[in-house]
């Protein structure tokens, strides 16, 4: 079996990883958009999710994933059979797929061969109940692009052509990369990912070094390297797990849904799509960090990714839109 590097000895690259977690604990928070360059190590991380998450159970055989009697299901839709064990899927969509790949298609195959409408799963399928992976999202042809967020945004995929119709569950964390200098998504697109995160190589010397070093022991199997990251992973996994257990009893007052308003109001995001974000990804936060009720130190720590893609462009200010979010929280909550 092919081994994942351990999400815990990844080094820095602090962002990236809180929204991974948070979005491990409420996939509804929706998917994450990761700005950086290449080489940054961004798909890395998103596969050592595979180690770090907990193993779904699915009924054996089900190309849909499926925990239970589905009606939506045509393989689970009569009887149960029996339940398997199998980690998260993260699934990787490659540029140049084709919808039909995305989708599902009708399996050529089994209908000139049998005659009968048999129907392919495609990658959205596959992706249920886990994370879907597009590194270069901007090079997507935008009407992919509109199709996954519909898709991640209803949890259904349903697929009307060819005579077919099929509708399977699609619950998935989307996570796009890009390279913002490639080519720009649609603002209407940028609004729809939860959260937003800017990856870069580590600047420091001694981080360099650590990476390096790390990465050297995780490719000639060092197993005391292993074994100490993978009892990290283990550690940090039971914290998502209580978490995911504990993030519908955490409640938020009157004053921190005020903080939230007002914070989207100083820096003008359109719509109540940032503020429903800020709310449910705080309120993830706090969760992880075991707390009953958000505070206005959750809401600090997630503000940036909640809102910093949402900005409107300002002309008159020119400085990047991280520093425009730390500015309008320092006003709003304070320092
Ligand atoms: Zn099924």
């Amino acid at each position: 079996m092919k081994l994942d590097y351990p999400f815990s000895a990844i080094v820095g690259q602090k962002t990236m990883k809180q929204a991974l977690i948070l979005t491990a604990i409420d996939p509804l928070i929706g998917g994450v958009l990761v700005f950086g360059e290449r080489g940054t190590g961004k798909s890395t991380i998103v596969r050592s999710l595979t180690a770090l998450l907990p193993e779904i159970k699915s009924i054996k055989g089900c190309p849909y994933n499926c925990e239970n009697l589905n009606e939506n299901c045509s393989h689970c839709s009569v009887s149960v059979k029996k339940l398997e064990k199998k980690p998260t899927p993260i699934v990787d969509l490659p540029l140049g797929s084709t919808e039909d790949r995305v989708v599902g298609s009708l399996n050529l195959e089994v209908a000139l061969s049998q005659g009968k409408k048999s129907f392919e799963p495609g990658l959205l399928a596959h992706a249920n109940r886990g994370y879907l992976y597009i590194d270069e999202v901007n090079l997507l042809e935008d009407h992919i692009v509109d199709l996954l967020l519909d898709v991640s945004a209803s949890g259904e995929n349903l697929i009307e052509r060819e005579g077919l119709s099929v509708k399977h569950d699609s619950k998935f964390v989307l996570v796009g990369s890009g390279n913002p200098e490639e080519g720009e998504l649609r603002p209407q697109l940028l609004d729809r990912f939860g959260l937003s995160v800017e990856v870069k190589s580590p600047r420091e010397l001694e981080e360099r070094m650590e990476v390096i070093k790390r990465r050297t022991k995780f490719d000639n199997k060092d197993q005391d390297f292993l074994l100490f990251w993978e009892k990290e992973d283990s550690k940090l996994r039971r914290k998502i797990i209580r978490a995911r257990k504990k993030l519908n009893d955490v409640k938020i007052s009157n004053e921190v849904l005020e903080s939230c308003a007002k914070l989207c109001l100083a820096l003008g995001s359109d719509g109540l799509r940032g503020e429903l974000t800020l709310i449910r990804t705080s309120k993830a936060q706090a969760s992880f960090e075991n707390k009953d009720s958000v505070e206005i130190s959750q809401l600090r720590k997630v503000a940036s990714i909640c809102l910093g893609h949402r900005l409107r462009k300002d002309p008159l200010d020119d400085v990047g839109s991280n520093i425009r979010v730390e500015r309008a929280i320092e006003e709003v909550l304070g320092k």
